[in-house]
């Protein structure tokens, strides 16, 4: 298997064939959205299509369950991109069920960093930087949980313009269903 050159192959008939014409559009989201979700390869096609979104729709940022941990990482300053630059004006979680975060044993993940090269110095110069290994590499209990946290995150962000809301969703990865978890239109009048 040859990932690369099957790649290339497609794309050279898919430019030649002008099969990108469907799916011109700009920057700009049209539907004035931003969604977090997750990298599960069962929502590659799936969420889209569950929610009704097509190319220009939406900003989409896909992370391992989810999750945003860190306040000022990449994810949160794409969050604010869109909002500050692209014209987003809301942000909706989107989490699914039998999520691999869900089941993440953070130990067992660092004893498979060990068993495929990752020296004891390297994790213990990791530590006494200050980084808990473990406590970055950990997923969440449920998934309700993990979505709760991350618009929480998004929400008490001391740089989100006021007045966006935060939503939060659960999709089911296998029929698309959606629920929702917070609703962040009714967090904002509680607010004010
Ligand atoms: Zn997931």
């Amino acid at each position: 298997m040859d990932n690369i050159k099957d790649i290339l192959e497609h794309n050279k008939h898919f430019v030649e064939n002008r099969e990108y014409e469907a799916y011109i559009s700009d920057k700009f989201p049209q539907k004035k959205m931003m969604i977090v979700t997750c990298m599960d390869t069962r929502l590659v096609e799936l969420l889209p299509k569950a929610m009704n979104l097509r190319n220009g729709d939406v900003k989409i940022i896909k992370t391992a369950g989810a999750i945003i941990s860190h306040p000022f990482g990449s994810a949160m300053r794409s969050i604010l991109v869109a909002l500050y630059e692209l014209g987003a004006e809301e942000v909706i979680v989107v989490g699914h069920h039998e999520c691999g975060m869900a089941a993440l044993n953070s130990d067992d993940m660092i004893h498979h960093m060990m068993d495929r090269g990752i020296s004891d110095t390297v994790l213990n110069t990791i530590e006494h930087s200050g980084i808990k290994l473990t406590r970055w590499l950990r997923g969440f209990d449920n998934v309700e949980e993990g979505v709760m946290e991350t618009v929480d995150l998004i929400r008490n962000h001391p740089l989100l313009p006021p007045g966006v809301p935060i939503h939060g969703m659960i999709i089911d990865p296998k029929t698309g269903a959606l629920d929702l978890v917070v609703d962040g239109n009714k967090n904002l009048t509680s607010q004010s």
